[in-house]
């Protein structure tokens, strides 16, 4: 009864494939948020939520999985325990760390990967994760009034056939902003080819452009690159190609790593993280400290953690 409404379009033969289905949300941010939502309403069966944030004030604008009482938390924790709520019968695996070569295990048996990243490090990662293991996954990105979608399909072009090294092109959500109706739209077309793939319907092989702001919608065709690295087997990126030592987050977050141990109070301690007034240590040895610039985030990691 409960996906009675979805039956004429999924079949009931198709709601067993997403019930037996594993589905890894990269990024659990306004994109990630919102499809892992629509895949546990759509009956999923088993979502892994990947994202190394914490919640920020500056993301309730458009991230709805949260709320005002979830500032300071960490946003895999926050996401997991509402999904679970959503739908009890759902395996809900949480993983609050980084996506990298290291930890590119959290991926093992997925049957399809969703990005909801906000950087084109963790997507080539996820790339070549797919591209070796044979696996289809689903790009997203939106910036300022744009998005973009698109499946990727092992027979198919990969990310790395068009963008051949990490870019910005896109813009940055710091200095173009984000339009809060846009991951909607985005998170809507990357979960609908999401459920095509998991029922094994076939899913668009377009990049689709979104202009929510201009009322437009386009779509264009991706042709292969032989000179692509990726589709040669070449995997820098799984190799572990050499990782930034500080990251600016989509928000107020800047991330370093540390093995030392902090020198300030930590207010609140969980089985994840410990938390300070400005940040968390992560177990995984990640810092997260808020501040209003690089410099700022660079001076106080000096100062507790150096
Ligand atoms: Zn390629």
């Amino acid at each position: 009864m409960r996906y009675i409404r979805q039956t004429p379009i999924i079949t009931s033969e198709g709601q067993k494939k997403l019930e037996k289905a594993a589905v890894a949300v990269v990024g659990i941010g306004a994109l990630g948020g919102i499809a892992a939502e629509l895949l546990a309403r759509a009956g999923v069966g088993e979502i892994r939520i990947i994202d190394r944030d914490l919640v920020d004030e500056g993301n309730l604008q458009r991230q709805t999985l949260f709320e005002e009482q979830d500032i300071g938390k960490l946003k895999a924790v926050v996401a997991s325990e509402k999904l679970k709520r959503i739908n009890r019968k759902l395996v809900i695996k949480t993983y609050p760390t980084e996506l990298n070569a290291e930890t590119s295990e959290i991926l093992e048996n997925v049957d399809l990967i969703l990005d909801g990243t906000d950087n084109f490090d963790a997507r080539f990662l996820i790339n070549e994760y797919c591209r070796k293991n044979n696996l289809p996954w689903v790009f997203s990105a939106v910036v300022g009034t744009k998005g973009q979608v698109w499946p990727i399909l092992p027979e198919g072009p990969c990310l790395r056939c068009i963008f051949q090294e990490p870019t910005e092109s896109l813009g940055t959500c710091e200095t173009e902003g984000i339009l809060n109706t846009l991951p909607r739209m985005i998170a809507a077309f990357q979960v609908t080819e999401a459920l095509k793939i998991l029922t094994n319907k076939t899913p668009s092989q377009k990049l689709l452009l979104v202009d929510p702001w201009q009322a437009e919608i386009q779509s264009l065709e991706v042709k292969e690159n032989p000179a692509c690295p990726v589709c040669n087997q070449k995997f820098e990126y799984l190799n572990g190609k050499k990782s930034k030592e500080i990251v600016s987050l989509c928000s107020d977050l800047y991330q370093f790593k540390t093995k030392n141990k902090p020198r300030l109070k930590v207010t609140k301690k969980d089985q994840y993280a410990s938390f300070f007034k400005k940040g968390a240590v992560l177990k995984d040895g990640r810092v997260l400290i808020k501040a209003k610039s690089k410099e700022q985030a660079q001076a106080f990691f000096d100062r507790y953690f150096g």
